[in-house]
């Protein structure tokens, strides 16, 4: 491996550099830094474009989504870097590395064991967990407290997803969630009811994928979501926002979503950022956070986001700290870790 000669972005000034941050929605597999996608995918012997700006145009997506499949060629672009436990240990260090650079002191890293295994059938679960469980490890001494949560893909089988759940619950040490991801449309949850039970049983905490991208369901999604599958969490729910009714429920249950503004532009779930939902669900009490989803495939940074929705919609820095807080307490790792690095009593409520 050539790590050594690829460094960390150089920090770039913020105004919201100083401020103690919480990414709770961040796809490990697909947070590649893309220095190292380039450097990998030569290393694959891909025939990779010479200059910079093709590079991204080709496998990075900075534009809104128009075609499916180019985005898919992308996302594929990416799983297939993920070939071996080495590399799997790389990208975890370099994407912890570049989080606590950027002031992330809570940090939670999904993934789906089955999204990395598809095209390196040679990986089982255990090799591919245990390479980004080091990654983990190898960045102790860094002031940012990780967890792992495993995603069960709602467009693969029922039984693939009992599976993952009971990878997840085996590795109970190790996983502090489980999460339903992949398209919402045509893909009910409500099949996956009982991988949700056994994990909440087995010890782990619930977040999932729901009123993402606008459809018939999106609401029903989240309610689903909620009373069905025991999330506590919601990735993204900004359809929500279009219904009174459930804006309501949402905030009468005190679910936390993890919005993700510049994914949500990308995939065209919203038409701008100056048209997010954001300040309305903040407006309706919802209680939101801010998050980065997939960072190495949008080239973007926590950081990032929060210069978006303060020039897009005014947001201010009163309103990231209470988002902070609420997103520091909603986490799922534990909280004797969360506190170390956090400088809130997080046994309090969040003011
Ligand atoms: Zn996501």
């Amino acid at each position: 491996m050539s790590s050594s000669t690829n460094s960390a972005p150089s920090k770039k000034w913020s105004p919201w550099s100083h401020l103690p941050k919480v990414d709770l929605h961040r796809h490990l597999d697909c947070s590649i830094r893309p220095s190292t996608l380039r450097e990998r995918l030569k290393e694959q012997g891909v025939v990779l474009p010479s200059t910079d700006r093709e590079f991204r145009e080709q496998f990075l997506v900075t534009e809104p989504m128009r075609d499916l499949g180019s985005v898919l060629r992308k996302f594929l672009a990416a799983q297939q870097a993920l070939s071996t436990p080495d590399f799997l240990t790389r990208v975890t260090r370099e994407c912890i590395e570049d989080a606590a650079e950027e002031g992330i002191r809570i940090l939670e890293l999904r993934y789906a064991p089955t999204f990395i295994q598809d095209g390196h059938e040679h990986l089982s679960f255990e090799e591919i967990h245990a390479a980004i469980v080091a990654g983990v490890q190898s960045c102790r001494h860094l002031p940012i407290a990780v967890g792992l949560i495993a995603i069960l893909q709602r467009i693969k089988p029922v039984a693939v997803a009992e599976r993952v759940t009971e990878f997840a619950i085996a590795h109970r040490d190790t996983f502090v969630g489980l999460d339903l991801a992949d398209n919402e449309v045509g893909f009910d949850a409500r099949p996956f009811e009982a991988c949700f039970a056994r994990a909440r049983a087995g010890g782990l905490r619930i977040t999932v994928h729901a009123g993402e991208a606008p459809s018939a369901d999106a609401v029903e999604n989240v309610r689903i979501a909620a009373e069905r599958l025991g999330a506590e969490r919601i990735g993204h729910g900004i359809q929500i926002a279009q219904d009174p009714d459930m804006l309501r429920w949402v905030r009468d249950r005190g679910l936390v979503l993890e919005v993700c503004p510049t994914s949500n532009v990308l995939t065209q779930a919203a038409a701008s950022i100056a048209e997010h939902p954001l300040r309305r669900l903040l407006d309706a009490g919802i209680k939101c956070t801010l998050n980065t989803d997939d960072p190495g495939v949008f080239d973007l940074d926590l950081t990032h986001e929060y210069n978006a929705v303060a020039q897009g919609l005014g947001l201010t820095e009163v309103e990231f700290r209470q988002m902070n807080e609420i997103a520091a307490r909603a986490s799922f790792i534990p909280l004797e870790l969360r506190q170390i690095v956090w400088p809130s009593s997080l046994d309090q409520p969040a003011r």
